[in-house]
C-alpha cells in the first residue's frame, strides 16, 4: 500500500501463472465436450469440487463432476455447464445441447504467465497495480526517490500563512500553490520560507535550499527592477544561470540555472504566473527526475467556443474550461487572464496554447494542454 502513487523502478515479473489451473467460471458441472451432443445426454455425476480444493481424480469418458465457481477443472474435463442449463437428478445430469470445449472456463495462465513482465519500470502505482503484486506474492517493490524539491518565495510586502498583512502587505500566495504543485508531481517539498528583497537574506536561504534539497524554486524578484536580486543571489551561491526571460504570456521574466547539476528555477512573482511557469518548465524536469514515463500532461485538441485572443509579441498560455459538446470538447476563457488573478487557475480545466498576435475565432480548434482530470462536475 505504500507503494501506491509512487514511480516504479523496476520491472515486476510474474513468478506465478495465474490462474495456475484451469477453473470453472460458473457454478454447473465439469465434462468433456466430446460426450455431448445435439440431443440430450445422461451423464454420471462422479465428484463435487468446490473452490479451495483439488478434484480427487480425472474424469473418464462418460462422467461429469458437480463444479463451483473459481474451483479447479478435473483433467480430462475441458467444459462446464451452468447448473440452470442441465437437469440434474441424484448421481445423473441430463445434458441437453452440444457443448463447445472451453465453455465457461478459464483457461490456466489467462491473466498472467510465469515470467511475464507485468507492470513496467516508470509505471506510477496506481489501485489496479497494487492488486496485482499483492496477487503475486509482492509486498514490497523498489520505487523510486521523490526529488526533494526546495521552494523559496521572495518579496518585502509578502505576509505568510497566520499573519496578518500588515499595511501594504498581501498574503504569501506562491509557497503554497508552488509546494502543491510539487506534491502533484510526485516530488517532496521543503519550505523554504519568504526572504525579503535584500541581497544576503536571498543568497543565505537560497544556500540553505541547496543543502537541503535537490531542486530549487523561488518566486517574485526576478525581473528588472532595482529589488529584483534572485538572479544575482542565485549566481552568488554558485549557481551557473543559462536562460533568463521566456516570451510567453503569463511568466515572461523567468530564470534556469544549475549548481552541481541541481536544477534551478526563478520563477515570476504574479501567482498565475509563478503556476503556470511551473507547468511548463518545472514539472517535466520533475517528473523525468522521479523516473516517470509519463512526463508531459496530456492535451487535446478542442475547439473555441468564443474567439480566443492573444494580443502582443508573447505565446499566450489562457485558462480555460474544457466542455463535452456533441463534436468533442470545446473551450473557453475563465475570465480575465490578467496575471495576477489565481482565481483563472481555480477555474481552468486547461492552458490554450495561442501563437502570438493571433485570435482564435469560435470555432476554430485549439491545442489545450489538460491541468486537470475531466470529471463531469455536478452543479
Ligand atoms: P515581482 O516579480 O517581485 O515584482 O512580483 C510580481 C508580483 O507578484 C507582485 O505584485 C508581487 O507582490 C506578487 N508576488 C510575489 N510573490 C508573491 C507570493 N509569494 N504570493 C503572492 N504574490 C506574490
Ligand atoms: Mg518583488
Amino acid at each position: 500500500m505504500g507503494a501506491l502513487g509512487r514511480v516504479l523502478a523496476e520491472p515486476i515479473v510474474s513468478r506465478a501463472t495465474i490462474p495456475p489451473w484451469p477453473n470453472s467460471s460458473m457454478d454447473g458441472y465439469a465434462l468433456r465436450a466430446q460426450d455431448t451432443r445435439g440431443e440430450p445426454v445422461e451423464l454420471a455425476v462422479v465428484g463435487r469440487i468446490i473452490a479451495g480444493a483439488m478434484p480427487s481424480r480425472p474424469l473418464k469418458a462418460g462422467e461429469s463432476m458437480r463444479i463451483f465457481t473459481g474451483a479447479p477443472l478435473p483433467e480430462g474435463a475441458d467444459a462446464v455447464v451452468p447448473q440452470e442449463d442441465v437437469a440434474a437428478d441424484g448421481d445423473r445430469v441430463t445434458i441437453r445441447g452440444r457443448i463447445a470445449a472451453g465453455a465457461y472456463v478459464r483457461p490456466a495462465g489467462e491473466d498472467v504467465r510465469a515470467g511475464d513482465v507485468v507492470v513496467e519500470p516508470g509505471r506510477t502505482i496506481g489501485a489496479a497495480e497494487v492488486g496485482l503484486l499483492a496477487t503475486l506474492g509482492y509486498s514490497q517493490v523498489r520505487v523510486h526517490r521523490r526529488p526533494r524539491v526546495a521552494i523559496l518565495s521572495t518579496g518585502n510586502e509578502l505576509a505568510d500563512l497566520g499573519m496578518e498583512p500588515g499595511p501594504g502587505q498581501i498574503p504569501n500566495t506562491n509557497t503554497y500553490s508552488l509546494m502543491a504543485q510539487v506534491v502533484e508531481a510526485g516530488a517532496d517539498p521543503v519550505n523554504l520560507g519568504v526572504a525579503p528583497d535584500q541581497l544576503e537574506a536571498i543568497t543565505e536561504r537560497v544556500r540553505w535550499g541547496f543543502a537541503s534539497a535537490d531542486v530549487l524554486v523561488s518566486s517574485a524578484g526576478v525581473s528588472v527592477g532595482e529589488l529584483d536580486l534572485v538572479r544575482a543571489a542565485l549566481e552568488r551561491s554558485g549557481a551557473e544561470l543559462h536562460l533568463w526571460q521566456v516570451s510567453m504570456r503569463p511568466g515572461k521574466p523567468i530564470t534556469f540555472g544549475t549548481r552541481e547539476g541541481r536544477p534551478v528555477f526563478g520563477l515570476p512573482g504574479n501567482p498565475v504566473s509563478a503556476m503556470v511557469t511551473f507547468e511548463l518548465f518545472v514539472r517535466p524536469a520533475l517528473r523525468r527526475m522521479v523516473g516517470a514515463d509519463a512526463i508531459d500532461r496530456p492535451r487535446l485538441r478542442a475547439r473555441a467556443l468564443q474567439p480566443i485572443a492573444n494580443p502582443g509579441s508573447r505565446r499566450g498560455y489562457l485558462r480555460v474550461t474544457l466542455e463535452e459538446t456533441a463534436t468533442g470538447y470545446g473551450a473557453r476563457l475563465t475570465g480575465d487572464q490578467g496575471s495576477a488573478i489565481l482565481r483563472s487557475m481555480v477555474l481552468a480545466d486547461g492552458l490554450a496554447i495561442v501563437p502570438p498576435d493571433t485570435t482564435i475565432a469560435a470555432g476554430e480548434p485549439v491545442d489545450v494542454i489538460v491541468l486537470r482530470s475531466l470529471e463531469p462536475r455536478s452543479r
